[in-house]
């Protein structure tokens, strides 16, 4: 078992986690609301370090993050477990089973494991990915300064609940981030995730202008849950003023799953709508996920509109791009390494 980073005892044997906006109260013998962390006798531990549950080699594209050196490979795993509760989790198998009976399984795997597998598949990143990395943070910096000091990338996908203390403690070692916005309303948060919306916009405002991380952003459109215009027009006015009009703005189409089985898919009208609106408020690159046959997956010069990154599943072509900037009309597509 491995003593948790980002605590502090309050009266003794009581603790308080800090490593997410839940802040939980642990007593003893028991767990935090992400059910991998655990007071035992006045200590909180961390329950899931070195038991790595899902691992793959991915394309850089499927996390998705496509303006961070595109077309490479990066080595992704996670934990089991989540500090959020969305009922309609896509990959619910492995983040829920900790929050609701307590079942934590996962092969060994020690950073050093984790980093030299990484590097003999020629990745070039570490994703953090798959469920939540917020609730294997010890995990993930240990592996995060391990991969850096041996020349790789760090990428995160999260859904952006984690506390400032956390940010900060990873802030030297992470290069991007693809946060979920999952919609722009306190009770969708609530109501169907477990957790509540300002401190997500709050740490999206502090990646973007503090740390300073490569950010893009993902909203699974659901429907009759945030796909109204009126939301979408919220919500992208956040993205554009506040993140900045090159943010890339992934909307992922909806499929029933979990808790949420009854719900029909996104439509395809649905998908083009909060794309029109996105384009409206004056988002450079916006990207439609989760729908095989819509050409809405490349990336277009906002200066001439030529096409200089084509995307065909997770394949991509780069040949329209000359050092990161537009072939036809020399304007700079921003991005890491492009
Ligand atoms: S990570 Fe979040 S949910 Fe888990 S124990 Fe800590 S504060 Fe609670």
């Amino acid at each position: 078992m491995h003593e948790a980073r980002l605590w502090k005892p309050l009266r003794k044997p009581l603790v308080q986690c800090q490593l997410c906006n839940h802040f939980c109260l642990i007593k003893p013998d028991m767990r935090g609301r992400c059910g991998v962390r655990e007071n035992i006798d006045g200590t909180l531990y961390t329950l899931n370090y070195g038991r790595v549950a899902a691992v793959n080699l991915d394309p850089i594209e499927k996390k998705p993050l496509y303006h961070f050196q595109p077309g490479t490979q990066t080595y992704s795993f996670a934990t089991m477990g989540c500090n959020l509760s969305c009922s309609f989790c896509q990959n619910w198998s492995i983040s829920q089973p900790p929050r609701v009976d307590g079942t934590l399984e996962g092969q060994p795997r020690s950073p050093e494991m984790l980093v030299r597998e990484a590097l003999r598949l020629n990745a070039s990143s570490i994703a953090y990915t798959y469920t939540e990395p917020t609730v294997f943070f010890e995990l993930m910096h240990d592996t995060a300064q391990l991969a850096r000091n041996n020349k790789l990338k760090n990428v995160m996908v999260s859904n952006g609940y984690m506390s400032r203390k956390c940010l900060d403690a990873l802030g030297p070692d992470i290069d991007a981030i693809n946060v979920d916005l999952k919609c722009f309303t306190e009770d969708f948060y609530q109501d169907l995730s477990g957790a509540a919306l300002a401190p997500v916009l709050e740490n999206l405002r502090y990646i973007k202008n503090e740390l300073k991380w490569w950010l893009e952003v993902t909203t699974l459109l659901i429907p009759g849950k945030n796909d109204s215009a009126h939301e979408l027009n919220a919500l992208t006015d956040f993205l554009v003023s506040e993140l900045g009009p090159e943010t890339p703005w992934h909307i992922s189409r909806f499929h029933p799953d979990y808790k949420m089985g009854r719900t029909p898919a996104t439509s395809r009208d649905s998908l083009d709508m909060a794309y029109e609106i996105g384009c409206q408020k004056g988002l450079k690159y916006i990207y439609i996920g989760n729908m095989p046959g819509l050409d809405r997956q490349h990336t277009h010069c906002p200066g001439c509109g030529h096409r200089v990154i084509t995307r065909s599943g997770f394949g991509v072509a780069l040949t329209e791009l000359e050092h990161g900037t537009c072939s036809q009309c020399g304007k700079k597509i921003h991005g890491i390494n492009l």
